[in-house]
């Protein structure tokens, strides 16, 4: 999407009081289209704590909108200086304007607009990581958001996106991920380039698959580790199944026929860091 209208002097402040200004129209716009967000590479994220998030995790960002709350808000002024210095345009909106970027049964004091950042295949290095978690075709933002943060809590790696995925910079994913976008590594990848990096994964490449044979209590998981997670209708494609060492299953009872994704990622992923991780 082509930035609005004439340039914006970077590290600048500025008032908007109107709906119809074109830097609000271009927030909404990236709200509501991956293809704005793919041809402009950026992304909106709502709220004080992602904006802190991703301030403390130095990421790019173009602009800050604060709401009038936000203007006695130490936080957030903070949040802002930050941005400002970092080269980004702070939007002094109303409330009007900020409820019509965000959603109406819960405003937000700050909305920033970040650059969108993913590693390709060739730039993972698995040496030195712990778990990457690869999801093969997820399709729900919910999902995906919720399984970032969970990689975030258990100390993984990252996390890789093979094949045709959700948008992981859409609103309902980042929102989910409650800030750690920010701070875990993001892969794009396609099914090819993803069985070429698990035929040389150094540690444990494990597939969750309800064919399994192997209790996923069992193995003995090495790091750094790479848990691999099926589409949430089809399940994990056959070839990506065999490009993995052991087709672990979480077992059930009761009639549920599967578990849902992010809940049987987080299961297996405190498995595999079981011994790792400590309160
Ligand atoms: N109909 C799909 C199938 O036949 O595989 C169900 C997919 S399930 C909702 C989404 C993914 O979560 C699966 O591909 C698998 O990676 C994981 N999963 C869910 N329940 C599981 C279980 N009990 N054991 C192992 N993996 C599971």
């Amino acid at each position: 999407m082509a930035h609005s209208g004439k340039p914006q002097r970077i590290g600048a402040v500025k008032q908007i009081t109107s709906h119809s200004n074109p830097i609000v129209k271009e927030i909404k716009g990236l709200i509501a289209q991956r293809k704005h967000r793919s041809q402009s590479g950026l992304f909106v994220a709502e709220g004080l704590k992602l904006a802190t998030d991703a301030m403390a995790a130095d990421w790019g960002v173009r602009y800050l909108a604060l709401g009038p709350e936000a203007r006695d808000n130490p936080i957030a002024q903070k949040a802002a200086a930050t941005a400002k210095a970092r080269g980004a345009l702070i939007l002094e909106v109303s409330n009007a304007v900020m409820s019509a970027m965000t959603r109406k049964d819960n405003p937000q004091m700050v909305v920033g607009v970040y650059e969108q950042k993913t590693l390709s295949a060739r730039e993972i290095d698995p040496r030195g990581g712990t778990v990457w978690v690869a999801l093969d075709r997820v399709r729900d933002p919910g999902n995906l958001g919720t399984i970032i943060r969970t990689v975030d809590a258990v100390g993984g790696s990252g996390v890789m996106l093979v094949g045709d995925c959700t948008d992981p910079f859409a609103v309902e994913a980042v929102r989910a991920t409650m800030g750690s976008l920010f701070h875990v590594p993001l892969a794009k990848m396609s099914k090819d380039d993803f069985k070429d990096l698990a035929g040389k994964w150094p540690g444990t490449v494990a597939a969750t698959h309800l064919k399994g044979s192997v209790d996923y209590r069992t193995p003995d998981y090495q790091e750094p580790a790479l848990l691999v997670m099926g589409n949430e209708q089809k399940g994990l494609e056959d070839d990506m199944a065999d490009a993995c060492s052991t087709l672990i299953r979480i077992p059930q009872t009761g009639q549920a026929d599967s578990l849902n994704l992010a809940v049987a990622t987080g299961i297996a992923l405190y498995e595999i860091r079981r011994n790792l991780l400590e309160l």
